[in-house]
């Protein structure tokens, strides 16, 4: 599963540069010339990350962003505003977008790459390919097996990237539709009670090595992970 960064610039040369070097990082790249391509290809294909030129032709970075970030459904994809050094760079932060981190051109890929990591690190740990563990469970992307001590533990994608999901947000509490969001994604349309059928799936892998208590049923809410005692559970 690579990370899925989404580069919105109308300049093309500075894409082709962003999109190499991503791609040679293992990145996965979508590109878009202009707001209303980023807009159809990230409601289709949600990214992990987007890096937003300022200055688009039409509607301005910054107003896509504002845009993405008024949206329940878009607000939580980090975005890294690409600015002008100088005067425009102040300006584009003082205009606040709601952007997660900015990054002056001229740039490095490596730099580029190094804040990409640090923003996901920061608020989408579940995008990046960093092993988790909660007690004596380990979850690693980038080898997409998950153990208990050492003993591997069997389940299918969806499983998986649901267990990902839960460990790199420990201790909150998640809807089904919020779930649905985050781990199948925004333009995808199925029930809500598939969660509760990949629940079960997840409980029943975890349940041999008793830590499928770690995933816990909130009623009326719905699902949260933590290695914490489950005040919500049924009497
Ligand atoms: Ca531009």
């Amino acid at each position: 599963m690579a990370t899925k960064v989404l580069i919105v610039e109308d300049e093309h040369a500075i894409r082709q540069m962003v999109t190499l070097a991503l791609s040679n990082s293992g990145f996965e790249v979508l590109e878009a010339g202009d707001a209303e391509l980023a807009r159809s290809l990230l409601l289709n294909e949600p990214p992990d990350l987007i890096l937003m030129d300022w200055m688009l032709p039409g509607a301005s970075g910054i107003e896509l962003t504002r845009s993405l970030k008024a949206d329940k459904v878009t607000r939580d994809i980090p975005v890294i505003m690409l600015t002008a050094r100088g005067d425009e760079d102040d300006k584009v932060r003082g205009l606040d977008s709601g952007a997660e981190d900015y990054i002056s051109k001229p740039f490095s890929p490596r730099e580029m790459i190094a804040r990409i990591k640090a923003v996901l690190r920061r608020v989408a740990p579940h995008a990046t390919e960093e092993a988790v563990s909660a007690e004596n469970l380990t979850l690693d992307p980038s080898s997409h097996r998950v153990c208990y001590n050492d003993a591997p533990i069997d389940m299918g994608p969806t499983e998986f990237r649901l267990l990902h999901f839960f460990m790199t947000h420990q201790d909150k509490v998640y809807s089904r539709s919020r779930l649905l969001d985050r781990v199948w994604g925004t333009n995808v349309y199925i029930e809500e009670r598939t969660v509760d059928v990949h629940i079960r799936r997840l409980r029943k892998a975890l349940e041999p090595f008793g830590a499928d208590s770690l995933l816990q049923t909130v009623r009326g809410a719905g699902y949260r992970f933590s290695i914490g005692p489950n005040p919500h559970a049924a009497a």
